[in-house]
């Protein structure tokens, strides 16, 4: 059981002023495994001061400096990457071998952007002589959500320190025990006081006061596109820089050559991946007419092989759903599936069989229409729609017909083919056979359409200045 009373404000745990509280349940056996007391606006307010405050030095901090802090914070999460994992397998229920692959790539992010900061010039001399500025921001806010929350969390804050900002962070109050072990580590790394500042909370509250905040001068946010929106709306008034990391309805296309044996129990793990909580689940399927009966006998088949529950055996695939505001969410996207006429090929209603957790039956839905809710929605568990497709034409056509752009699949022998039809997927990002998601690049990164905007780059956290 663990208590958080304090919070990482200006190189400390402190005290917070916020006096709510949060009771932090295992959503595998739904023990209770903690409290965090969470702040409150006045909380915020003394964490944008400190970051202002640090930002006046650490703006003129050297690359070299800045360098050695990114190595640093590389370190720290190196040495205490188990007991990162474990809060992750207990806090969010996710299966330990994917919490591994996330916590590598979380901390992977310092040393990439370490690289590349030292290869990007921060001031450009034009052949007239006049000179192109890049400074530092000034004081960013990073809001992320809670899934992969060590992974959204250094993917905020390594950009901004190899562009010399100072961050505010607002994680999500349900990854409390998580961000606590990260903030230990960012201590154990002598992180400059005041360089990350962070404010547990409820967004409409904290969150909403710190994008708000005219200290502030860039959001990079990722969460979902309704927040997303709000955080747009509110940041347009004072004209700061958004990075917005949005939700997802991601296509999978399965062309008529592909090789369904592997095709086939790749595209449930694309869609099942994080438990089906991803961004870039490929949680459309579209497939040929021809092979719609084939391909849903492997289909059934594939999903008795992957295994649910039993977080740390080194096969789990599918864990419990974060809480249970999620499980009901997915639980009334599964029954408007089946009252709009989808039909369940796989899973349904109701917790699955010998669980206490928050396990939702990964659900497979065909027959699904493209006005259905479920095609429209991002459900954010494991459900599958399977639509079927006449032509290759119609496929690209169903699969762009989403207000999302984040990721894509495409499955295919004939590799132009294959390609071609990537092409023409407009997303973020487009995997060709390729299995589960490998993790995307830190920069550049962005989805399209209401999936995102920005590129999360060190040039997003500098000023350029035109000097002639
Ligand atoms: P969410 O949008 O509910 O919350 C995200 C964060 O925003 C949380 O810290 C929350 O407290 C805060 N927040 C809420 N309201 C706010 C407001 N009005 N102002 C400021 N901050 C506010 O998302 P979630 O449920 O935590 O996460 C799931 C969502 O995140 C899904 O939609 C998923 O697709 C998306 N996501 C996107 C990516 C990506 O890379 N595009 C990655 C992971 C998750």
């Amino acid at each position: 059981m663990m208590h958080i009373d304090t919070v990482y404000i200006n190189g400390e745990f402190v005290k917070p002023h916020g006096r709510k509280t949060l009771t932090l349940i295992n959503p595998d056996n739904l023990e209770t495994i903690g409290k965090v007391i969470l702040c409150d606006k006045k909380d915020a307010a003394y964490a944008i001061k400190c970051a202002k405050e640090a930002f006046k030095t650490f703006s003129k901090t050297s690359i070299r400096e800045r360098a050695e802090i990114l190595q640093r914070l590389y370190d720290a999460i190196s040495k205490r990457e188990d007991e990162l994992n474990a809060a992750a397998v207990q806090e969010y229920g996710s299966p330990i071998s994917a919490t591994r692959g996330r916590t590598r790539f979380a901390k992977n992010i310092f040393l990439t952007v370490r690289d590349k900061m030292n290869k990007f010039s921060f001031e450009q001399i034009l052949h007239d002589g006049s000179k192109i500025l890049k400074a530092p921001l000034g004081v960013t806010a990073a809001i992320s959500p809670w899934n992969a929350n060590y992974t959204h969390i250094c993917q905020k804050i390594a950009p901004a320190i190899a562009a010399g900002c100072t961050v505010v962070l607002k994680p999500s109050e349900y990854s409390a025990i998580e961000t606590q072990l990260l903030c230990e580590c960012f201590s154990e790394a002598r992180l400059p006081k005041g360089v990350v500042n962070v404010v547990n909370g409820i967004g409409e509250e904290v969150g909403s006061y710190i994008v708000k905040h005219k200290d502030i001068a860039l959001i990079n946010f990722t969460g979902s596109t309704k927040v997303g929106r709000e955080i747009s709306k509110n940041a347009a008034k004072m004209i700061k820089r958004t990075i917005l990391e949005l939700g997802g309805k991601s296509p999978n296309i399965i062309l008529d050559d592909a090789d369904l044996d592997t095709a086939i129990p790749n595209a449930l793990k694309i869609a099942f991946s994080n438990s089906g909580q991803a961004c870039h689940a490929g949680s459309r399927l579209f497939v040929p007419e021809s092979r719609f009966e084939q391909i849903c006998e492997l289909l059934v088949k594939s999903l008795k092989e992957i295994k649910i529950g039993a977080l740390y055996d080194e096969q789990c695939y599918i864990g419990p759903l974060i809480n249970e505001a999620q499980f009901n969410r997915v639980q009334s996207f599964i029954a408007s599936g089946i009252k709009e006429g989808a039909k369940v090929l796989a899973g349904g209603l109701g917790k699955l069989e010998g669980f206490n957790g928050y396990y939702a039956k990964p659900t497979i839905f065909t027959h699904v229409k493209p006005n259905m809710k479920i095609a429209r929605e991002e459900i954010f568990g494991p459900a599958l729609c399977v639509f079927t497709y006449k032509s290759v034409h119609e496929a690209i056509k169903l699969a762009n017909d989403t207000i999302y752009g984040l990721a894509g699949y495409v499955s295919g022998t004939d590799l132009n083919r294959a390609k071609s039809v990537a092409e023409q997927i407009f997303a973020g990002w487009v995997y060709i056979n390729k299995g589960v998601y490998e993790g995307k690049s830190v920069i550049p990164h962005v989805g399209a359409k209401q999936s995102g905007a920005g590129i999360n780059g060190i040039d997003d956290y500098l000023q350029f200045r035109f000097i002639s």
